[in-house]
């Protein structure tokens, strides 16, 4: 079976994955927060990652092919943290 390769590119801060985002998170600020080194635990919470619903549409509708979802999922672990 052939494999299909996705490129991914850099985020252009379109905005789509907050517009399609049904429980009004803002994924693209969330990746953002995710990628300080340290993470910055308190504002990934205030971004309140646990309300994503792991629906995937704002990894669907990036035109940088990002897996936005993905590290929404990891803010969420990181939002559970005490
Ligand atoms: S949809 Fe993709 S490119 Fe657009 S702001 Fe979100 S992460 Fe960035
Ligand atoms: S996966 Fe989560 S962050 Fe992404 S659009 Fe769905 S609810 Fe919003």
């Amino acid at each position: 079976m052939e494999k299909k390769t996705v490129t991914i590119h850099p985020c252009i801060r379109c905005g789509r994955c907050i517009r399609v985002c049904p429980v009004a998170l803002n994924p693209v600020n969330i990746m953002s927060t995710m990628k300080t080194m340290p993470v910055d635990r308190a504002k990934v919470k205030l971004l309140n990652p646990l309300a994503c619903t792991d629906c995937q549409l704002c990894s669907e509708i990036c035109p940088s092919n990002i897996d936005v979802a993905t590290i929404v999922k990891r803010a969420k672990t990181i939002a559970k943290l005490p």
